[in-house]
């Protein structure tokens, strides 16, 4: 787009859409669609309009600032908070309709004077901690829930838990955690309490737990395209949605025995075709990618030289044929044969794919595309 920053994020809504008709092929029950941390980066805004529009009817969001913006926006969606919240948030919460989580009674009792202030229920999920160590009742559970079940005002819809290892090829501890999730379901049970919504997976135990079924699940990562475990060989066709772009600004030769960069940590060892990109690590382009990158130009690998800086960084494009000012660089994403994932960046910079999509930051523009459409 014209007058555009040289920098800009593209997000592809037909990836999307085709990988959430993955998702549902690979489970029965009801998808609430994970957009916290502006969907992972992606922006929460346009996925949520996207996935509404296939169907999801659930989203699920970490503090309550990202449910009202959802909530402004798109008032005839469910949204649910699966993050803690404090007491003096109820009103809010109560008043705009927002679902949240439930893990001590306080909590419990502040939503229920809220729900009695203003004659409306207050609908809301038990948070159960079955050995994530986060939030959650524990041993406490039965007695508690059965206390908030008593609470004027207030609707018990959903109970559920998060599992800490279902990403993992031993998957012993997931089953120690399901099977305390429903040694407390069916407790809840004898003592005359039906929840109706129970749920329990994220990306991972979607693909590795598919005999765990419960009414909804709750998918992030693989919604973006990414598979939130590397030994995975089952199903794989999820699609990226984002790649990252720039337009290079400015081109030089060096000499062997010139440096680039902060500290000097690149010396040309022979003359050297040097292109500066106009983003960096203020942008989510990792510093610790520094000389350890590679980006796309021209359909080639050009190899990130000397340290990143806050906004800018360089990359060596010596032999490649043609390379000029303004043209566009694929840091992440692909093109044409050459390809670059959130998780290989994830690996060079000592994290995890979540970390790489979610820092991507706001100053990036997001550019949408849908090619799941066809073009008019
Ligand atoms: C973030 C989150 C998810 C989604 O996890 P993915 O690995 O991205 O699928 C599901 N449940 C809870 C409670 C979460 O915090």
């Amino acid at each position: 787009m014209h007058g555009m920053r040289p920098a800009w994020a593209c997000i592809d809504l037909g990836a999307l859409r085709r990988n959430y008709r993955r998702i549902c092929r690979q489970t029965n029950s009801e998808v609430m669609a994970i957009v916290k941390a502006n969907a992972y980066g992606h922006g929460a805004l346009e996925i949520v309009r996207t996935l509404k529009e296939e169907g999801v009817r659930r989203f699920g969001v970490a503090i309550l600032e990202e449910a009202l913006q959802i909530r402004e926006k798109f008032p005839e969606v469910t949204v649910m908070l699966i993050g803690p919240t404090m007491p003096d948030q109820a009103e809010r919460i109560v008043a705009e309709g927002i679902i949240p989580e439930v893990f001590r009674l306080e909590q419990a009792e502040a939503f229920s004077l809220e729900a009695e202030k203003k004659g409306i229920p207050a609908i809301l999920h038990i948070k159960v901690d079955t050995g994530m160590g986060r939030i959650g009742f524990q041993e406490d559970a039965l007695e508690n829930i059965l206390k908030i079940a008593q609470l004027p005002g207030i609707e018990i819809e959903g109970i559920y838990t998060h599992l800490a290892t279902a990403d993992e090829i031993d998957l012993g501890f997931a089953f120690t955690q399901l099977k305390r999730f429903d040694g407390l379901y069916e407790s809840l049970k004898t003592a005359g309490l039906n929840i109706p919504m129970r749920h329990v997976a994220n990306s991972a135990a979607i693909l590795q737990l598919r005999d765990q079924e419960y009414e909804l699940c709750r998918p992030g990562l693989m919604l973006y395209g990414q598979l939130p475990m590397n030994h995975w060989e089952g199903e794989n066709g999820f699609e990226p949605l984002m790649s990252l772009k720039a337009r290079i600004v400015h081109l030089k030769k060096i000499a062997a025995g010139d440096s680039v960069s902060y500290g000097r940590t690149f010396i040309a060892q022979a003359p050297t075709l040097v292109a500066t990109l106009p983003l960096g690590y203020a942008d989510g382009l990792r510093r610790s990618l520094s000389n350890n990158w590679n980006v796309i130009v021209k359909g080639r690998y050009a190899p990130v030289i000397g340290r990143i800086c806050m906004d800018q960084t360089m990359i060596d494009v010596t032999g490649i044929e043609g390379v000029e000012i303004g043209d566009e660089v694929t840091i992440l994403g692909s093109e044409g044969k050459s390809s670059l994932t959130a998780a290989q960046m994830a690996e060079c910079a000592g994290t995890i794919s979540y970390e790489i999509l979610c820092g991507i930051s706001q100053r990036v523009p997001r550019v949408y595309i849908d090619t799941s459409q066809i073009p008019k």
